[in-house]
């Protein structure tokens, strides 16, 4: 299994990060794609991603929120520019995570929407896939993506959240595949409607930990080698078994990613 979206790095692993990793690959997880989150964190990211070459791989990027109430967001632009160009060994997997977060607040839609459109450029420049979260922000979200549809972006809605016409719309505008995590176990969920009419070359894994944690865990702190309660529910829903479906996302993970 491949986790897309692991935010192994952060503080909430400090004190057991090598522990946790080894459940992972006990688990059976292969892979960790590292999303970035801002500049307060990329030294932790560059440094976990060092400790643990060829199983944490780093994104590079600013998350929306990082944008809110910070007059210096462009210096976090500039510092995410500076990574990339001269990238850790081994290099960045992809621009993330970027997007767009109109939870919080809509004031800095107009900043937010900048700084993901100015990330896009990074990806085709850099021709990386998008790591992508979009929260209660869906139609500013496909205006964007629909603007650069055709120059051949790719990447992961990480943990989706549209419905059925969201997903044919992200796939119109580029080859973007959709994250399914931990809410994919819960007992009501979108998954469970959705899961059985998309095209499974479509869908990957993630678990966003330490955040979003999966049955029977909610409420705890959340780590990779729970994404077999995240594959397990998926393989339920689509009544396949669950080794099939580990086949099929980290394939489509592999393929995203270029690993
Ligand atoms: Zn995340």
């Amino acid at each position: 299994m491949i986790d897309t979206h692991s935010h192994i790095f952060v503080e909430a692993f400090d004190d057991d990060r090598d522990e946790v990793l080894r459940r992972a690959a006990e688990a059976g997880v292969e892979l960790l794609l590292c999303p970035a989150i801002d500049s307060a964190s990329h030294e932790a990211l560059i440094r976990t991603a060092a400790e643990h070459p060829g199983v944490c791989l780093p994104m590079m990027g600013v998350h929306p929120t990082a944008i809110n109430d910070n007059p210096d967001w462009e210096r976090e632009l500039e510092i995410v520019e500076k990574h990339l160009a001269d990238p850790p060994a081994g290099g960045f997997y992809a621009i993330g995570e970027v997007g767009l977060d109109l939870h919080w607040s809509r004031d800095f839609l107009a900043e937010q929407t900048e700084a993901f459109e100015r990330q896009i450029e990074l990806a085709l420049q850099y021709d990386l896939p998008l790591a992508i979260h979009v929260r209660d922000a869906w139609p500013e979200m496909h205006a964007v993506l629909e603007k650069h549809a055709g120059r051949g972006l790719r990447g992961v809605m990480h943990a989706f959240s549209g419905n059925f016409e969201d997903y044919l719309r992200v796939r119109s505008a580029g080859d973007f595949v959709l994250g399914m995590g931990g809410s994919a176990t819960y007992k009501k969920n979108r998954w469970r409607g959705l899961l059985p009419r998309i095209d499974m070359a479509h869908v990957v894994l993630e678990t966003d930990c330490p955040w979003l944690t999966p049955e029977p865990f909610r409420g705890e702190r959340n780590e990779p080698s729970y994404l077999t309660y995240i594959r397990d529910s998926a393989a339920e829903i689509l009544r396949i078994p669950p080794a099939e479906l580990d086949r099929l996302t980290t394939e489509n993970a592999r393929r995203i990613f270029g690993v």
